[in-house]
């Protein structure tokens, strides 16, 4: 069975991101970019479906500029066998990927696609979600336990209140929660291995995807300053600050 990984190169999650003058968008020149976290997961989960036999082969995807390539090394690093980059410079919105990825569903036939329940610079959470509608199969998001076995996938999801367990038949969309495992630490030795791993550049029109955005941004702010808090002497005192002042009970 194949595996087909979605890896999307976001901006790194320790940089503090700042608001351009003009309202725009973000400012991301010159930050340090890394693979998607959740996307991590993902690679470390196909890989670890492979090392208990359930997997032959792992293809890690990426959709977006030249660069994209090394956020494709780094997943063949943590273990995929091939990269695909669909390569473009328009602004890609999760409708577009959802569609490349089902065009590459189509050539590839995986039994499992895994993507990130999220990834961290849009914090869209719905590329996965519409993979599932438009590839016409089942979907299991934010998981925190897979096990597959013959042609079903017993996935674990984290929803609110408690966990949720679903059997789905193959093949089958997963998306990747935080707690579903700790990606392993890429060494030297499988950095320089994954240089020399298959990477195949397509663009979106061999795809046949049109990849124009659909959504205009019309304008991105900074939020609201917190404002100082204050320290209440008694219980009586927040009681009455909750009620009179905030009006929240
Ligand atoms: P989103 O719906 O944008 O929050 O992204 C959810 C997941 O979709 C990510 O964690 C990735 O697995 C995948 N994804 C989104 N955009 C891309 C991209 N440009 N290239 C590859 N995968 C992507």
């Amino acid at each position: 069975m194949k595996i087909l990984v979605a890896v999307k190169r976001v901006v790194d999650y320790n940089v503090k991101v700042r608001v351009k003058s003009d309202e725009t968008g973000m400012d991301i020149a010159h930050v340090k970019m890394s693979m998607n976290p959740f996307d991590e997961i993902a690679i470390e989960e196909a890989v670890r479906l492979r090392e208990k036999g359930v997997a032959s082969e792992i293809i890690a995807v990426s959709c977006g500029p030249q660069p994209c390539e090394e956020t494709l090394r780094t997943a063949m690093a943590i273990g995929a066998d091939r990269g695909i980059l669909v390569r473009t410079d328009e602004e890609l919105q999760s409708l577009a990927v959802a569609k490349l990825l089902k065009a590459l569903i189509d050539r590839e036939q995986p039994g499992l696609v895994i993507l990130g329940k999220q990834a961290i610079d849009d914090d869209a959470n719905q590329t996965g979600q519409m993979v599932a509608a438009l590839a016409g199969m089942p979907q299991a998001t934010f998981a925190s336990k897979v096990e597959v076995a013959g042609d079903k996938a017993t996935v674990t999801r984290e929803v609110d209140g408690g966990l949720e367990t679903l059997s789905l038949v193959l093949p089958a969309v997963i998306t990747t929660d935080l707690r579903l495992n700790q990606p392993r630490y890429v060494t030297l030795p499988s950095i320089m291995k994954a240089k020399k791993k298959p990477l195949q550049t397509l663009a979106p029109e061999e795809l046949g995807v049109d990849v124009k955005p659909r959504l205009k941004t019309l304008k991105v702010s900074e939020p609201p300053k917190r404002g100082a808090g204050v320290k209440v002497p008694d219980v009586a005192t927040l009681v009455e600050k909750l009620k009179n002042e905030a009006k929240v009970i």
